[in-house]
């Protein structure tokens, strides 16, 4: 019979669960419900009590490593935290969200315990037993993993899962002590780009793609790249979607052509670049080629707007297709926003 244990730590605000681990919660329950196996989630933070509280309806055991040294992602500490936890549940099976905090000690805790991991899960699938998929080779196959071996971690990928929202209530919480290590590193502070700096947006609604042709000749034989900056930053600003390129824009600074200022590598889409997870997709100025669209494998809705009426997206690669003026349509649906209607 397994035992799942859900790993869980708070986010910035300290008193509430983050995101990637709330949606561990909602994997771990639909888990055990399936085997009908025991559920326990453990906590790491500073104080455990204020975040419990939204686990009060999961009918789970609550285990919490608390202390103001476990308030910071730190290696030492996180890895501490989580092998007390997995110790003090016996688990057969652990899931922990692939934050950048629990991504980078669930390896080296299923090392202490003699467990195995397997990371990128992006769904727990099996009838009697337990199967995690994730996919290789730039997202183009897709993997069926199951394990005797336990415990066995498995790394949830964010956005596979919806976060788990009960009502807020009373809970019961089991202490878990740990002699945390003596610290090498401290944490002296944040420094974040600003809301507008920071183009990619891994948890907005909809993906923004902008192709090369934004900063190709237009029909009156001109480039209009600072245009073209405006209408795609003012969208942004409006709409909070994440900014994504396709590779012939963003290689095409280092060819001496005009690029968007605000674009680098980190916003290619595709085989070669990433592959996000977002509800909705617009393509603008973009052709559709097959390495790019590689990268939408997990967009939703997918649409495009493309003068040319043969491109990649138009044969079988998007939704809809609107065959128009980027230039144009962008114009006005920015028209719209500001006005407050959302028109799409
Ligand atoms: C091994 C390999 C890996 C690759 N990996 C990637 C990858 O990861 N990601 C990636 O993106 N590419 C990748 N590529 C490149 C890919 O094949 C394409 O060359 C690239 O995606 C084309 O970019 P684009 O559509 O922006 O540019 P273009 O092909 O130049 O298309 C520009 C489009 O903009 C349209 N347009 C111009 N003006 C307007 C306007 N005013 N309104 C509307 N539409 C307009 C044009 O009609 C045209 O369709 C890879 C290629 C190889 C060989």
């Amino acid at each position: 019979m397994e035992s799942i244990l859900v790993l869980t730590h708070v986010d910035e605000s300290g008193s509430a669960l983050s995101r990637a681990s709330l949606e561990a919660v909602t994997a771990g329950k639909e888990l055990a419900t399936r085997l009908s196996a025991s559920l326990a989630i453990g906590i790491v933070a500073a104080d455990a009590d204020a975040a419990a509280t939204s686990l009060a309806t999961t009918g789970a055991r609550l285990l919490a490593v608390s202390g103001e040294v476990f308030s910071q992602a730190r290696y030492s500490t996180d890895a501490a935290a989580c092998e007390a936890l997995c110790r003090s549940a016996q688990p057969t099976l652990v899931l922990a969200p692939s934050s950048s905090r629990f991504a980078r000690v669930a390896a080296g805790v299923s090392h202490r315990l003699g467990g195995v991991i397997d990371t990128h899960i992006t769904a727990l699938g099996g009838t009697d037993s337990v199967e995690g998929s994730r996919w290789f080779y730039r997202q183009r196959v897709e993997a069926v993993l199951s394990r005797t071996a336990r415990p066995w971690f498995l790394l949830l990928d964010a956005g596979t899962h919806a976060p788990f929202a009960g009502a807020p209530g009373p809970v019961s919480i089991q202490p878990v002590p740990v002699d945390p290590p003596a610290p090498r590193t401290t944490v002296a502070g944040f420094r974040t780009p600003s809301k507008d700096a920071e183009t990619i947006r891994p948890d907005a609604e909809m993906l923004f793609v902008a192709g090369a042709g934004w900063t190709k000749k237009q029909s009156d034989g001109k480039v209009h790249a600072d245009e073209a900056g405006h209408l795609i930053t003012d969208f942004l600003h409006a709409s909070g979607a994440s900014l994504g390129s396709s590779k012939s824009l963003v290689d095409q600074g280092g060819e001496g052509q005009p690029v968007l200022p605000f674009l680098t590598h980190m916003n290619q889409i595709g085989q070669t670049g990433a592959t996000p997870r977002h509800a909705k997709g617009l393509s603008t100025c973009c052709h559709g080629e097959e390495p790019h669209v590689v990268g939408w494998r997990f967009i939703n809705d997918r649409r495009a707007i493309s003068l040319d009426p043969n491109c990649g997206w138009t044969r079988g690669k998007a939704d809809v297709v609107y065959v128009a003026d980027a230039f144009k349509v962008m114009a006005r649906v920015n028209e719209l926003l500001e006005k407050g209607k959302d028109s799409f």
